[in-house]
């Protein structure tokens, strides 16, 4: 099936002003590709700084990529504004880690819900009541006239997220983009909202990007997870690959930092870093290393990763990986 949203060789470079009038240019993220199909959870992994949000915000047309290419359904798209603006947002919708960041604070559940089933015309005056509960209901929210009658303050951290899913899903979206969508949230209530998520891929066949620094809640949730380390995407494939069999040394890293008791396999044995917390730092991606991104931090580095980012070798399996320690082409 072909890709609802897909990112296209995408690189973003931003150009920031400093002191005395000097720029520089910061190389956020190198050459991605990702694709969201129907009814998949594609997970995206990294660090802060990995360039996983400057994805996310590309994909949200926040932004315009240094070069290449947004395709929605095959289609170049494009930051703009009026009515191709209004329809790619009735098609893409984003859920942010703080959901006051799509709710109107100033205003009750009823009116955050209203307000958004009416911009994008999903509602007319008689059935904009019911077309509301529904939309609670399908975020497993009870819709208590008292309920909706809440400023979104009054409402549980868990329950504000639910809104807030509720709200991108008045538009009836094909994709939603979900930017650390559990991290701000109780540890309690974080299951329940993957699950929730999880529900949303299954009975409305949602193309679903879930951007975590948490590979653990990668597992949990998505079919594929993509692992980014400063702004190049280093490997990615069949969740169940990437966790039992890590290629990269830096998902290796990301596993061994997250342990995991369903994780049966650890690729190599022991882990490779012998202090997972004094592994050092991402770098400044004002003047990030050449090659592979990751060298100053590997075990493994040579004067090849120093040198150049590696190609990308392909398994048999579907999973692929950046690392000069595995030949192009080759399997490993
Ligand atoms: Fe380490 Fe080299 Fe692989 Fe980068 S390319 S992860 S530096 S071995």
């Amino acid at each position: 099936e072909p890709p609802v949203l897909e990112a296209v060789d995408v690189t973003m470079h931003f150009t920031v002003r400093g002191g005395l009038g000097r720029t520089s240019t910061v190389r956020a993220l190198e050459h991605a590709s990702l694709q969201l199909r129907r009814g998949r959870i594609v997970a995206l992994v990294g660090e802060s700084g990995s360039g996983k949000t400057t994805l996310a915000r590309l994909f949200a047309l926040m932004y315009t990529p240094t070069s290449g290419e947004i395709r929605l359904r095959g289609k170049a798209v494009a930051p703009g504004r009026g009515r191709a603006a209004r329809e790619y947002y009735s098609e893409v919708q984003m859920v942010f880690q703080d959901p006051f960041a799509s709710l109107n604070s100033m205003h009750t559940v009823r009116h955050n819900l209203r307000r958004a089933l009416l911009i994008h015309g999903r509602a007319g005056k008689n059935d904009i009541e019911e077309r509301m509960l529904d939309l609670l209901e399908r975020v497993s929210l009870t819709p208590t006239k008292d309920f909706i009658d809440k400023l979104p303050h009054e409402l549980s951290g868990g329950q504000r997220q639910r809104v807030a899913i509720a709200r991108a899903l008045a538009v009836g979206p094909k994709v939603i983009l979900g930017d650390e969508p559990i991290s701000m949230l109780d540890v309690s209530m974080r299951l329940d909202i993957l699950n929730l998520l999880a529900r949303l891929r299954d009975e409305e066949e949602l193309a679903l990007l879930y951007i975590t620094h948490d590979i653990a809640s990668a597992r949990y949730l998505a079919e594929e997870i993509h692992v980014m380390y400063a702004g190049q995407m280093v490997e990615g494939g069949p969740a169940e690959e990437i966790i039992q069999n890590p290629q990269h040394p830096y998902t290796r890293l990301l596993l061994d930092a997250s342990p995991d008791p369903a994780r049966t396999v650890t690729a190599g044995g022991s882990s490779v870093f012998a202090d997972v917390e004094d592994s050092g730092e991402p770098p400044n991606l004002a003047a990030p290393p050449p090659g592979c991104r990751f060298h100053p931090r590997c075990p493994f580095a040579t004067d090849d990763c120093r040198r150049a980012f590696p190609a990308r070798t392909e398994h048999p399996t579907g999973q692929w990986v950046h690392c000069w320690l595995y030949p192009s082409g080759a399997s490993a």
